[in-house]
């Protein structure tokens, strides 16, 4: 009998009541591991009730306590690593390198929110007329929502929950229906943290939950990672419903290679980032723009470390790459190295070749040649293919950067201090590299792209996430000496 995932909703498992399930696969084997459960609109409001009713609790409970509860929850995962992270290699596959990475960028989060006392800090201003202060203040917004993407099911939820719960509001996930159980187990630590039941509350399911959310009266904001038709999608009911959104979407990271670059460490950089993850990364490195002159010699250093990358289940600790999520997503994937040739690419490493019988496996693939209009150069692959652009300047592959609809993640790779300046100041991306692949901010900046990466004002986590889940209040008080009360109508004027 396979195991099966459900809710959790006011501080323990909750089974569904819809009869409607999905299966959880492991991804390594191609075999069905688990089922969860896909929530109701019933289900979706017994959990927003609990939350709705914990929130009078926690949004009183003071800052010095919800501070402490993020403390522990920073060391329950910290003690859990291990045990996170093999939950996110058997149902997403990652490697567990991978994985345990994934969950130390996702603890950052827990960290600077340990530190929210400091970050709600209002401002005051003493006189600002006679007898009168002025001062602001932050307010949790209430019961607020996450809904996260399969590709980082712990890290992602982090970036969420971190903020919205330590700021006072209480939090409602909605995890990917593919690798769902992290949600689970991240609910225990914070129950075992000290967090009172309700404040946090996770409903499996798919668009029945998702919608169910986006309409309900008393969420107040969604948070949102997944692909872009889906971010605009949440974008666009959730405003209109009246709630505060943030959606971040899909990506295609370019990575602009000047001839002056150290081509080893270019090269290195491009596989690391082009195949880490089976390419599964909202920051994958998917296009590498090589100026012409260096083209030639950086797609040989590419090719020729292509070999030595391991490929197999993310179980066993020498696999450097594992399978992608799905056999459906693993086919589409395939699909962009099939038609690579016939759109007038050259396939320099063929990913079909010798990958894994068992599971949903593709070997890493280098294309070159590939050109703006051609399918593996417009769409968003999400899976190891790595595609080499030749442009002429740096001109040119600014221009292509900034001419794409994405703006999530971008590198360059130079030695000219002077070429990283202006690329920094010219280029319309919201996440940039000087010689770093993957430019993921630490907790303490926010992460967001622009463009069709994101929808809303908000970038994720850090201050902007401080901001999103709260809102700002600002009081005028005046304790007057009796003495001084007088009628007066015109309009308060402070001189
Ligand atoms: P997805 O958009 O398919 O799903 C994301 C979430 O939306 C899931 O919880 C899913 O259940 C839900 N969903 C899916 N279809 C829906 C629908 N029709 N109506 C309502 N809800 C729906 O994304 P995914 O495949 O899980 O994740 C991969 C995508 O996420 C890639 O495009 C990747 O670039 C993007 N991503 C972006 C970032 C970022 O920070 N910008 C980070 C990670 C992943």
């Amino acid at each position: 009998m396979t195991a099966r995932i459900s809710h959790w909703i006011d501080g323990a498992v909750v089974e569904g009541t819809s009869g409607r399930s999905g299966v959880v696969y492991n991804p390594a084997t191609g075999e069905e591991a688990a089922t969860v459960d896909f929530a109701s609109v019933e289900d979706v409001d017994t959990a927003v009730a609990a939350a709705k009713a914990a929130l009078t609790g926690w949004r009183a409970t003071s800052l010095g306590r919800r501070a402490e509860v993020m403390f522990h929850m920073r060391e329950l995962v910290d003690a859990n690593r291990k045990e996170i992270a093999s939950l996110l290699t058997a149902e997403h596959g990652k490697v567990l390198s991978d994985a345990l990475g994934e969950v130390a960028r996702g603890l950052e989060n827990i960290e600077f929110a340990c530190g929210i006392p400091n970050m709600l800090k209002g401002g005051y201003s003493e006189q600002a007329a006679t007898g009168v202060d002025v001062y602001s203040i932050r307010q949790p917004l209430g019961v607020v929502a996450g809904i996260t993407p399969f590709n980082f099911p712990a890290m992602v939820p982090m970036w969420m929950f971190a903020n919205a719960l330590a700021c006072g509001n209480t939090f409602l996930l909605k995890p990917s229906e593919k690798d769902p159980s992290a949600s689970l187990l991240m609910a225990e630590l914070l129950a075992k943290a000290g967090l009172p039941p309700g404040c946090f509350n996770v409903v499996q399911g798919d668009k029945v939950a998702v919608d169910r959310l986006l309409e309900h009266p008393d969420v107040a904001a969604i948070s949102f990672v997944g692909s872009t038709p889906i971010a605009r999608y949440i974008y666009e009911t959730g405003t209109a419903n009246g709630k505060r959104v943030q959606a971040l979407g899909g990506a295609k990271n370019h990575m602009l290679v000047l001839p002056d670059a150290d081509l080893d460490s270019a090269a290195d950089a491009a596989v690391s980032a082009g195949y880490g993850s089976a390419g599964e990364r909202c920051m994958a490195i998917s296009v590498v723009l090589a100026v012409d002159t260096i083209a030639d010699e950086l797609v040989g250093k590419i090719a020729e470390r292509i070999p030595a990358v391991k490929v197999g289940p993310g179980s066993e600790p020498d696999n450097e790459m594992g399978p992608l999520i799905t056999r459906e997503h693993r086919d589409k994937v395939s699909g962009y190295v099939e038609g690579a040739a016939p759109a007038g690419a050259t396939i320099v490493v063929d990913g079909r070749d010798g990958a894994p019988a068992e599971g949903f496996f593709l070997n890493p693939t280098l294309l070159d040649h590939v050109q703006p209009g051609m399918p593996a150069y417009e769409d968003e692959i999400f899976g190891p293919v790595l595609s080499v652009v030749r442009v002429r300047s740096y001109d040119e592959g600014l221009e292509l950067i900034n001419a794409n609809p994405y703006g999530n993640g971008t590198a360059i790779f130079t030695r000219d201090g002077g070429a990283a300046r202006q690329f920094q100041f010219d280029v319309n991306v919201g996440m940039v590299g000087i010689n770093v692949p993957i430019p993921v901010p630490v907790s303490y900046y926010s992460f967001g792209g622009w463009k069709e990466s994101l929808f809303g004002d908000t970038h994720m986590y850090g201050p902007e996430g401080v901001n999103f889940y709260t809102r700002g209040k600002v009081v005028t008080s005046r304790w007057p000496d009796p003495h001084t009360s007088a009628v007066d109508l015109g309009f308060p004027q402070n001189r």
